[in-house]
């Protein structure tokens, strides 16, 4: 009886350490398969710019007498493939340095918030004029916050541009910074093409576009809003989005106004 019991025993605990194995084991291998994807990305991301001034470059040279105005559109064209692979690789470097440090890194200082959001907008508003965009800033209050100002205007900065890259012309993106005893929010809302409801969580994720001609056209990456949020969750904060097709989208921001290390 004693034996049956200590087999029992033995046979259940064996089936428990066995069951952590495999959950443990699919774990890895979920890992595993994102970090393989996000490599297999960055290649593909990588590589792709490269084939096109490949193929310029080998057209002009296999051309005989091609005409000056060709020569310059095709170097033209490939300076704009080159700015393209220096703002991926920027992009990924930011990303990953980001990894490296998560939290720990944060360079936290006392930052007035509303003047962070002016800069940001005086220096994005000649690129919305361009599209005859109206591009306001509204703020309920003065806020203060312990923040990270560098990295804190990069992922607002990502908001403002996807608003207006993604926007009709004509449009409008109203940022708005309100408070309260615990956090700061900022709402970035534009009356842009909206993002579908099947795609709205997948747009966080490295290198997802929902329109890849699109995203390419205004020069994106696919990474800006992966950046955005990487950067709002070490400053301990949350971002969601609102959105509906055809009619607009609203990113808001929510970060605590004192950081807790
Ligand atoms: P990208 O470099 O392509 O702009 P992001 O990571 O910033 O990359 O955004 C991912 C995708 O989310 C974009 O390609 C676009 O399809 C969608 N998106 C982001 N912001 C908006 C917005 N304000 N309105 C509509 N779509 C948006």
């Amino acid at each position: 009886n004693i034996d049956e019991d200590i087999i029992s025993r033995v046979y259940k605990e064996t089936r428990q350490i066995s069951d952590s194995i495999n959950t443990t084991l699919k774990k890895l291998k979920a890992v595993d398969k994102s970090r393989e994807e996000f490599v297999s990305n960055v290649s593909h991301e990588l590589k792709t710019p490269i084939t096109s001034i490949r193929v310029l470059a080998d057209s002009l040279i296999g051309m005989e007498d091609a005409p000056v105005e060709l020569y310059r559109e095709f170097l033209s064209d490939i300076s704009e493939e080159i700015e393209r692979e220096n703002k991926i690789i920027d992009d990924l470097l930011a990303l990953v340095r980001m990894d490296k440090t998560a939290g720990a890194n944060l360079n936290v200082a006392q930052v007035k918030i509303n003047g962070l959001l002016e800069l940001i907008l005086k220096r994005l508003r000649p690129i919305a004029g361009k599209r005859n965009i109206e591009l306001t800033f509204e703020s309920m209050r003065e806020v203060t916050a312990d923040v990270d100002e560098m990295k804190l205007s990069l992922a607002l900065s990502n908001l403002v541009e996807n608003a207006i890259k993604y926007n009709i012309e004509g449009g409008w993106v109203r940022v708005t910074l309100d408070a309260d005893h615990k956090f700061f929010y900022v709402k970035v809302a534009d009356s842009g093409i909206g993002i579908s409801e099947e795609f709205q969580e997948r747009v966080f994720d490295r290198f997802y576009r929902v329109d890849k001609a699109r995203s390419r056209e205004t020069g994106g990456t696919g990474l800006g809003l992966s950046i955005t949020k990487k950067i709002v969750l070490m400053h301990q904060g949350a971002i969601k989005l609102q959105s509906k097709e055809g009619e607009g989208t609203t990113f808001t921001v929510r970060i605590p106004l004192t950081y807790i290390s």
